[in-house]
């Protein structure tokens, strides 16, 4: 028996099987949940399809995030599908690659606005056009990162985005508390992802993040899948609002040395 059994679980943000949003779903399959998948456009076919028939789903469909009507569009068509959301998650970010670079005082204002419509604000319009088949006991999940809440280098529009979107998180967790429906994000250690290559000096980030961490280990997507159990599952019942780290420690740590 599955602690999922039977739920039903969209996802949004899977670009491969090296993303987190894959992670998650294979851990929220392994627990019983039935899985539909959301993605852009240009990955359908080629990665998300492949890996959806991998596990049995079969609800594909595209959306970019920016476009209300194609949001609006992937909810009717779940809950034609299905009839209602017992699990969202939205593990999808996205800013200019000049923008991941050098100084965050050079940030333009498009690249500041296209970060936190694509990066935040898309929470809430996920939310919002879901709210409909939400539900007592339903989750809400989404996928935050340390660099909002202190400097990283290089994180730039991205931490100012992540600082907008763990907000929001608190935000909604008041909005839909009362309806029953939590909503949670996981702040995870750095992966090797599509999304992180996209940083620069991600490589060095990730090189010594083993040796800072108390846990002393990389972070995995399984990692980041089975705290997403808990929080997709009943197991979590009374939280909502909250940021959980999936990331060895590595946040309580003031001035890490590296060993050696
Ligand atoms: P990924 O590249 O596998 O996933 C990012 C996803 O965002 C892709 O599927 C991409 O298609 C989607 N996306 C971008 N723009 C979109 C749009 N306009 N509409 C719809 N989808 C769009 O990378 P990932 O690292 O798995 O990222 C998932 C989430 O995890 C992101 O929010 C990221 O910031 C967060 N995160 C990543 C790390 C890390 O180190 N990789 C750490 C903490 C948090």
């Amino acid at each position: 028996m599955g602690l999922l059994d039977g739920k039903k679980a969209l996802i949004f943000g899977v670009a491969n099987d090296h993303s987190i949003a894959w992670g998650i779903a294979r851990a929220l399959h392994d627990q019983g949940a039935i899985l539909g998948f959301s993605s852009v456009e240009s990955l359908i076919d080629r990665r998300v399809r492949p890996l959806a028939e991998s596990i049995g789903a079969t609800f594909v469909e595209a959306c970019d995030v920016q476009s209300d009507e194609q949001i609006a569009g992937v909810m009717a068509k779940w809950a034609a599908a299905y009839g209602e959301i017992d699990i969202l998650v939205h593990a999808l970010a996205f800013a200019k690659r000049e923008d991941l670079d050098g100084e965050f005082a050079n940030t333009s204002r498009d690249g500041f606005a296209l970060a936190m419509d694509v990066s935040a604000y898309s929470l809430v319009a996920l939310v919002r056009e879901a709210r409909p088949f939400l539900h007592p006991g339903s989750s809400v999940l989404t996928l935050s990162y340390y660099g909002a809440e202190k400097v990283v280098s290089h994180y730039n529009v991205m931490g100012v985005a992540k600082a907008a979107l763990e907000a929001s998180v608190r935000y909604l967790a008041a909005d839909l508390g009362p309806s029953g429906v939590r909503v949670n994000a996981i702040s995870a250690g750095p992966i090797r992802t599509l999304a992180a290559a996209g940083i620069a000096g991600f490589k060095k980030l990730y090189g010594s993040f083993a040796e800072l961490a108390p846990l002393r280990a990389n972070i995995t997507i399984e990692d980041v899948g089975k705290t997403a159990i808990w929080l997709a599952s009943d197991l979590s019942s009374a939280v909502t609002g909250e940021v959980v780290y999936v990331d060895g420690g590595f946040n309580v740590m003031g001035v890490p040395l590296a060993e050696g």
